[in-house]
């Protein structure tokens, strides 16, 4: 690619705070974003989703192209998202893969860079914490997109020549910042600084920093206004006003513009659509404008120009990065009478708790690691899946270790993990200290003391207490540092006892209890539990032993356990026992923390709505047969309000083409479901045995343009995203019915 020519980059940073359980490293649910899961879910719905299969219509709303915006954006994703996103929207996840393999086909460089692993503020983080969350970015970037990434996207652009020197170091040939971040330029080789600033910055080229070590790195300035315009004011509203903007500011050079990625589809509800089309006017080279991304661009024309950076700088706080640990007046609500004072006791209990950690993986390390170091950094290729536990030990443990210290070693390497999680930038980002935010980066303190401790580890809760209770809630309600760690954080932390809890609560709420003799599992990312069952005590109790096997660790905990359940009743309202005489410890479960009482509620209601479906597809099987056709002047069915309540099942039989339906029943459907609470489910449902037919290796069409036509017939909308997603991606290879797509939505030029 060639310096001629006017080309374009639309960067999107697509992150979402951790919001794992430290414990279990699963994300349990999350209230406000209800009635999703999480936020996770609701703006992978909202957004990431949207523009892996972004549809662009004709005038009439049918659909012309099914796009994977990834292939023709630049874009990181945060790896905590991503491994998210890998076990839970895989066909997402698979399209962000696909963008890059694409890009790197046709432009040479692939779309997607990397980005600092826990998202912390790299200027205010230890030189230890730096390369290790520069190591820990670059092997999970190249365990997923299969070849080591080029550039690296910096959390909040926060920058200083440290962590410059230290990207370099690595190998890492740019980043991203915002114009305002570049303090002087020169040209290459001349010392004739000039002050830089947002007005008279060429941002069309990549700029040179030149590190003190002798090394260098690229920088790349995006277009400040524009990206601004993109976030913050509505430029997204229509497709062709979106390009107008982008071509007619489209000049010699590269025309950068950086966002966050969730800018699209989630603040801005079909944003999707607009970057869609405009990405289509790019790809055919409308205007003269050429669709490029960083790397492409940066190894046909490299630096011309020299830069100095301001240090400690970033994209969001005009105070350099003082938004992460001061009251510096920059936050996001600017309520009255709110404050952020809160901010440096945070920042300085959390930096006092990790000095101490770092003494002690030193210390206790040394004896342990070749290298504690080393192996620290190193760490994240095992965390990545590059590298085996086994071939990790081999090189990065001391020789002739008993179990006992190889399982400390281990310990010692989840309590760094944890405790640069606490460090997550979005914990000071926001307003308040009562936020999710703030309280899970405290969570994920707590468990990196919690490991500490089962290492030697002296407790650090009074340490940290002694700085986050100077810091207040602005909400009274609330309190100081001291009471949120008592009330949220605290009850928080998981025991044998509670993880037992969990585990047969979930059985149950499945109906997998194991019998006597039996054992059953219960698996989350972070652990597993198996659970034998004994039998029942003379109360009725169930008992039995357990082991628990942290992954990532050597060996496991054992015990033996009673279920003391009240009168069997509310499972909740039980305990579980460990241990026996003074030894013995009671847990009630009602001690859980809220998200993980939510997550047995959902594990039930998913259960016993399923099996509650099943009986009513059973029973409307025949029953559907006695909707008998109505008499004379009968204008509905005798006793009408039974009938209504199996409504949905009624319409999944006529729909599916279990059942023929008299006119009357299918009248009596559509009254029914228009205003009808199962609606959203019924449309959910059918859209799934959809997307089933439609994976078949031979698809039967006909039967889906049924489906289709009868369910338009009773009024109900089937969810047909995923089945349209397939069909495109059978269109393209296999060409199959026109008539399926023209009834799935599709426009009759793009069919066969
Ligand atoms: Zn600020």
């Amino acid at each position: 690619m060639s310096a001629q020519g006017k080309h374009l980059s639309i960067h999107g940073h697509f992150y979402q705070p951790p919001r794992e359980d430290p414990w279990m490293d699963a994300i349990f649910p999350e209230g406000s974003a209800a009635p999703a899961l999480h936020w996770n879910e609701r703006i992978c719905r909202e957004s990431y989703a949207p523009l892996a299969f972004a549809r662009r219509l004709d005038g009439e709303g049918r659909i012309i192209e099914i796009m994977n915006c990834y292939e023709f954006i630049s874009f990181n994703f945060g790896p905590t998202l991503l491994t998210w996103m890998e076990r839970h929207a895989a066909d997402v996840y698979d399209r962000v893969l696909e963008g890059d393999r694409k890009s790197l086909a046709r432009l040479g460089h692939g779309n997607a860079i990397a980005q600092i692993h826990h998202h912390v503020i790299m200027p205010l983080a230890t030189d230890l914490d730096k390369r290790a969350e520069i190591a820990w970015a670059l092997a999970d970037f190249e365990a997923r997109f299969k070849r080591p990434a080029e550039g690296m996207w910096l959390s909040e652009a926060a920058v200083d020549t440290r962590t410059l020197e230290l990207l370099a170091q690595a190998g890492v040939r740019f980043t991203i910042l915002a114009p305002r971040q570049a303090k002087q330029v020169a040209d290459m080789g001349r010392d004739n600084w000039t002050g830089a600033d947002e007005g008279n910055l060429d941002i069309r080229r990549p700029y040179l920093v030149e590190l003190p070590e002798g090394r260098s790195i690229a920088v790349y300035f995006y277009d400040g206004p524009l990206s601004q315009a993109v976030a913050f004011e509505g430029l997204l509203r229509h497709g062709d006003r979106f390009w107008g903007r982008l071509s007619s500011l489209a000049g010699e050079g590269l025309l950068a513009l950086a966002t966050d990625g969730e800018t699209y589809g989630h603040h801005f509800t079909f944003g999707e659509m607009a970057l869609a089309f405009a990405l289509s006017q790019g790809r055919a080279g409308v205007d003269g404008v050429r669709l490029s991304n960083y790397a492409a661009f940066l190894a046909e024309n490299p630096p011309a120009r020299r830069v100095r950076i301001h240090e400690r700088s970033s994209w969001s706080c005009v105070h350099g990065v003082e938004r992460w640990r001061s009251d510096c007046g920059c936050n996001a609500e600017n309520k009255p009478g709110w404050n952020q004072r809160w901010r440096g006791p945070l920042r300085e209990g959390l930096d006092a708790v990790k000095a101490r950690i770092d003494r002690h993986y030193l210390g206790l390390g040394a004896g342990l690691f070749a290298d504690p170091e080393d192996a620290l950094v190193r760490y994240g290729r095992v965390l990545a899946g590059l590298d085996s536990e086994a071939a990790f030990a081999a090189r990065h443990f001391k020789k002739r270790l008993t179990a006992e210290q190889r399982h400390t070693a281990w310990r010692l390497l989840s309590m760094q993990k944890w405790a640069l999680s606490s460090f997550a930038s979005c914990a000071w980002f926001f307003d308040d200290l009562g936020r999710i935010e703030p309280l899970n980066a405290l969570t994920f303190c707590l468990r990196a003391m919690q490991i500490g401790m089962r290492t030697g580890l002296e407790d650090l809760e009074p340490l940290l207490l002694s700085h986050i209770g100077k810091a207040s809630s602005n909400d009274p309600a609330l309190g100081s540092g001291h009471d949120l760690w008592t009330h949220e954080v605290r009850p928080r932390r998981e025991s044998t006892e509670t993880i037992l809890a969990q585990a047969l609560i979930r059985l149950w709420a499945e109906g997998a209890l194991p019998g006597a003799g039996q054992t059953a599992s219960v698996d989350w990312p972070g652990l597993a539990v198996e659970l034998r069952a004994a039998g029942r005590d003379a109360d009725g109790n169930l008992h039995g032993h357990a082991t628990i096997t942290w992954s990532r660790e050597s060996g496991s905990d054992e015990c033996q356990w009673t279920w003391e359940l009240p009168g069997r009743g509310d499972p909740l309202a039980g305990c579980v026992r460990t241990g026996e005489g003074l030894g013995a410890k009671c847990v009630p479960a009602a001690y859980l923390a809220w998200g993980k009482r939510q997550a047995l509620a959902v594990a039930w209601a998913r259960r016993a709505e399923a099996e509650a479906w099943e009986r009513q597809v059973e029973e409307t099987r025949l029953g559907a047969h006695l909707f008998l056709p109505y008499r004379e002047a009968q204008t509905t069915q005798t006793v009408s309000e039974r009938w209504g309540r199996y409504w949905s099942a009624l319409a999944w039989q006529w729909i599916m083409g279990e059942v023929t339906a008299s006119r009357d029943l299918q009248d009596f459907l559509r009254e029914r479901g228009a205003a009808h609470p199962e609606r959203g489910l019924l449309a959910l449902r059918v859209g799934e045995s959809l997307t089933e037919l439609l994976a078949a290796e031979a698809p039967e069409y006909a039967a889906i343009r049924g489906i289709l036509e009868r369910a338009a017939q009773v009024g109900v909308a089937p969810d047909l995203r995923q089945a349209q997603n397939l069909f495109w991606a059978r269109l393209l290879t296999d060409g199959p019915a026109r008539e399926a797509g023209l009834a799935l939505g599709f426009a009759p030029g793009v069919l066969p």
